[in-house]
């Protein structure tokens, strides 16, 4: 038995809107155990709807149909799957009592045909309770075995009703059936993650790992069964005992987070002083809620005046070794942590592309400056693959990396890991 998603909606197939309903719906279900065996995505047109409906396979236990159940004239899937379910529509005084309350309690006024669009109900359906919109969703048990539920396409009400009026039906219907867990590395590439992620695994036959990469981080997915919990929780120790400071700790949803953790456990502060990136590093980390304890601020210093002007980088060095160099790295750190009261701090500096590269120096080579105030400046070098924003995202995530390893190596006074 499964689970079926039907995303209704033209604008859907022409891209005008993107289909995170789709996205939502699998994290949602997924989060409780629940696996989206298959997703169809068709035309706001009646046709198409009962043909999808109708050709659901037996062995769905339950078809999520998303969208089409507003007021105007192209929202038609709750007309058409009461005819296709054979469950003739009725007006339903408690629904359209609710719909008016609710308009009211926003001042909102709709045509009073359009409001009894909304709450016409097939005859047998289960009325679900839209919490944060009009239309309210359908759970219909059709003949066939298949539950059909109707939920709205817009996106908070989606993610409402999903979550408040579908899984606990769903929990009743259906046993969870797999449980997942993310662990994410950074600093190590795909592959070689892989192969020794493989490896660790050989002993636990039932986990089945799955691998994401992005931008200079691996997700590692782990997938088993329901009941499978304990080997679960014992693979994923495993994997962290074994890579240690290069695996996020399990309590922070991201990087940023990370290194957000590491400084607020030796109580010290950060700064940027950003060339290539243009301030991404410093926008990460202040997408970081309560990220002010941690972070004062940054200088963006693209040219080589405000180099020299706000970071002290000496006139001589950068006609010396250019502003892409180790040695104007270095500079620009050091003078971020001693003009300003950040106790450590990073500083980047790099050919983003797509110009400007030279046979020397060619796009993507990038040097990252990282100091805390128990360590001497780390310096490294890097070479980029990639356009412009990729070098610039990547720069970003390895800058912020090499400070939390320092951080780390620095407060377990252990060296420093995981930087391939
Ligand atoms: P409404 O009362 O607004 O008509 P509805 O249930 O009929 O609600 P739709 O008309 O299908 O829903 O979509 C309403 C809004 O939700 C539109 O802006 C649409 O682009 C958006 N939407 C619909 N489906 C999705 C989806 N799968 N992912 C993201 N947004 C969606």
């Amino acid at each position: 038995v499964t689970i079926r998603v039907l995303c209704i909606g033209s604008e859907l197939l022409a891209g005008h809107t993107i289909n995170t309903n789709l996205a939502e719906a699998g994290q949602i279900l997924g989060a409780e155990g629940y696996v989206l065996e298959g997703c169809q995505t068709v035309a706001d047109d009646a046709a198409a709807i009962a043909a999808a409906v109708s050709a659901t396979p037996a062995t769905t236990a339950v078809l999520l149909v998303i969208g089409g159940l507003g007021p105007t004239s192209d929202d038609l899937t709750r007309d058409v799957v009461a005819d296709v379910l054979n469950m003739p529509l009725q007006l339903d005084a408690g629904v359209l009592a609710q719909i008016r309350a609710f308009l009211a309690s926003r001042s909102f006024t709709v045509p009073e045909e359009a409001l009894r669009r909304q709450a016409m109900v097939p005859q047998g359906a289960e009325v679900m309770l839209n919490a944060v919109g009009t239309a309210p969703g359908l759970w219909c048990n059709a003949a066939s075995g298949t539950a059909i539920a109707l939920l709205p396409g817009p996106p908070h009400e989606f993610r409402t009703m999903l979550r408040e009026q579908v899984l606990p039906r769903l929990r009743r219907r259906l046993p969870p059936q797999r449980r997942c867990l993310t662990l994410c590395l950074c600093g190590i590439g795909e592959s070689v993650a892989a192969a020794r992620v493989e490896e660790l695994l050989h002993d636990y036959k039932r986990i089945i790992p799955a691998y994401c990469a992005n931008q200079s981080r691996v997700d590692i997915r782990l997938t088993t069964t329901w009941e499978n919990s304990a080997e679960l929780t014992a693979a994923a120790k495993r994997l962290r005992d074994e890579f240690k400071a290069a695996m996020l700790p399990a309590e922070t949803a991201s990087l940023p987070a990370a290194v957000a953790q590491a400084l607020q456990q030796q109580h010290w502060t950060m700064a940027t002083a950003e060339s290539c990136t243009g301030g991404g590093i410093a926008a990460a980390m202040t997408a970081v809620a309560g990220s002010s304890s941690i972070f004062r601020g940054a200088f963006v210093t693209y040219a080589n005046e405000w180099k020299q002007q706000f970071l002290q980088v000496p006139g001589a060095l950068l006609a010396a070794h250019g502003a892409v160099s180790p040695e104007v790295a270095q500079a620009m750190v050091l003078g971020l942590c001693r003009h300003t009261d950040a106790d450590c701090g990073i500083a980047v500096t790099g050919i983003a592309g797509p110009g400007g590269g030279t046979e020397e120096k060619p796009v993507g080579l990038v040097y990252i400056a990282t100091v805390t105030p128990t360590t001497p400046v780390q310096v490294q070098q890097h070479w980029f693959p990639g356009d412009r924003q990729s070098v610039r995202v990547r720069t970003v995530t390895t800058a912020l990396n090499q400070l939390r390893l320092q951080i780390i190596a620095d407060s377990a006074g252990c060296t420093e890991h995981g930087n391939a």
